[in-house]
């Protein structure tokens, strides 16, 4: 372990805070979509671009007002304040806010206006407690992550190395850590991570809280950054630092005795830290969809779990240009009947927004519909298995104004309202799905795992 932690030390280096070239090489399988990031501008990383009034008035103001709401007055417990709870029975959507305003690298598409995009969609469609009272509330001082928290997935080597490294990247400005593909740590990076750990955290507890009143409790949503699904248990990678669904599923099991875990990861990429973490246990289910051949290249059919944990891992690799038809599929098809046999006592979702057609980083061709639809339909399969306890989780989506109305549209469909994807989504852009190949990965799965 404490060869780990003296590797992980000894690999810090000094980056300016121009984008690596090397670091795009790493993720040789995005460079193409990189370059069309680059090339045709498919996202603009200023919000204020994209969401008007309420940014163009107070730009500064709003950035200044995340740094204290969400730096550091985390400060109350777990549990939501009294008056929260109170509200907890009326409401739909729950969600905590963790944006990492002081991680960030000039230029990294895993950007600081990530978290603030989506709230300023979500105020501009009217999806906030202004508008909808106790329907839709944001949880208010939430604690950090502790390390324990953390380690219940992460080697303490790890976590304490990255503590430490704070003090070098506070001298040094931004810090790269090698061999973790283009992870990068600011000095407020631990600290904002486990902040973003704990954001999930606390929506475990409020969900779970009100699921003993109701057998229809609000979904809750994460809002948080950095990622994790990436980050193995010996390190980060992949722009996540902790892995926060991981962390939250032990942390359910442990805290709440919900001994059964169900994660379900639609982000474009193999989400291998989850993966990783649960590969041999029986009681975590792992089921993971993502583009086949993206980074990190993990996440084949034939990887099913090991030991006690055989079956209860499903890793299936979508062809490139699969779209809302093969998603829908594989929901009924794949995702349902393998939540049905392990029911779970919680479902748990990496909710990555980068397989959507727009998205700079990947190649398949989800909508904004698609993921109205995977909303819709986890928060009803939630009810059918798990007395509707579901948490979603943030993880990728780098073309913001995609990432952004598809978090809003989840949120409309958790409050159980029409979809408004279709004055977002061009269905001019999308092509014809490879749908032979899709049928033929889905019978694949299918039969693997005698679903
Ligand atoms: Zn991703």
């Amino acid at each position: 372990m404490d060869t780990v932690n003296l590797e992980l030390l000894c690999s810090l280096y000094v980056v300016d805070c121009k984008i690596d070239r090397l670091q795009w090489n790493a993720l040789s399988l995005m460079r193409h979509h990189v370059y069309k990031w680059k090339s045709h501008n498919w996202f603009d990383l200023n919000p204020i671009f994209f969401w008007g009034s309420r940014f163009l008035k107070h730009p500064i103001s709003r950035k200044k007002d995340f740094s204290k709401s969400y730096g550091g007055s985390l400060v109350c417990s777990y549990n939501v304040q009294k008056n929260q709870n109170l509200q907890l029975n009326d409401a739909r959507v729950i969600f905590s806010v963790a944006p990492a305003m002081g991680h960030n690298k000039e230029s990294h598409p895993e950007s600081h206006f990530r978290v603030p995009s989506i709230l300023s969609a979500l105020e501009t469609m009217e999806l906030t407690s202004k508008f909808r009272g106790s329907e839709i509330i944001e949880l208010q001082n939430f604690k950090p992550a502790s390390v324990d928290d953390i380690v219940s997935v992460h080697a303490r080597a790890y976590v304490s190395g990255l503590e430490k490294a704070m003090n070098q990247a506070s001298q040094l400005g931004i810090i790269h850590i090698e061999g973790s593909g283009p992870t990068y740590a600011t000095p407020t990076t631990f600290q904002e991570s486990l902040v973003a750990a704990g954001a999930g955290i606390a929506l475990v507890d409020s969900v779970v809280a009100a699921s003993k009143s109701s057998l229809d409790p609000p979904m809750g949503f994460a809002l948080i950054r950095p990622p994790g699904h990436h980050a193995i248990p010996k390190g980060p990678m992949g722009f996540c630092v902790f892995g926060n669904v991981a962390i939250a599923a032990r942390y359910a099991q442990r805290v709440h005795g919900l001994k059964r875990v169900f994660i379900i990861d639609f982000d474009v990429h193999h989400g291998n830290g989850t993966n990783d973490a649960f590969y041999d246990d029986p009681d975590i289910f792992f089921l993971s969809t993502h583009q086949d051949g993206s980074y990190p290249g993990t996440g084949k059919f034939d990887e099913v779990g090991h030991g006690d944990g055989e079956g209860k891992t499903l890793n299936l690799p979508l062809p490139g240009g699969s779209g809302d038809i093969a998603m829908r599929t594989v929901f009924d098809e794949v995702i349902v009947p393998s939540a049905q046999r392990f029911k779970p006592d919680i479902i748990l979702v990496s909710a990555g927004y980068d397989g959507h057609v727009l998205d700079p980083l990947a190649s398949l061709q989800l909508t904004t519909g698609t993921y109205y639809m995977l909303a819709s339909n986890i928060k009803q399969l939630a009810k059918d298995v798990c007395g509707g306890r579901c948490v979603f989780f943030l993880e990728g989506g780098y073309n913001l104004k995609s990432l952004s109305y598809s978090v809003a549209d989840s949120f409309r469909a958790f409050l159980g309202e029409p979809s408004m994807a279709s004055e977002f989504d061009d269905p001019a852009i999308l092509y014809e799905e490879p749908s032979a190949k899709v049928k033929q990965a889905i019978q694949r799965i299918k039969h693997i795992h005698s679903l």
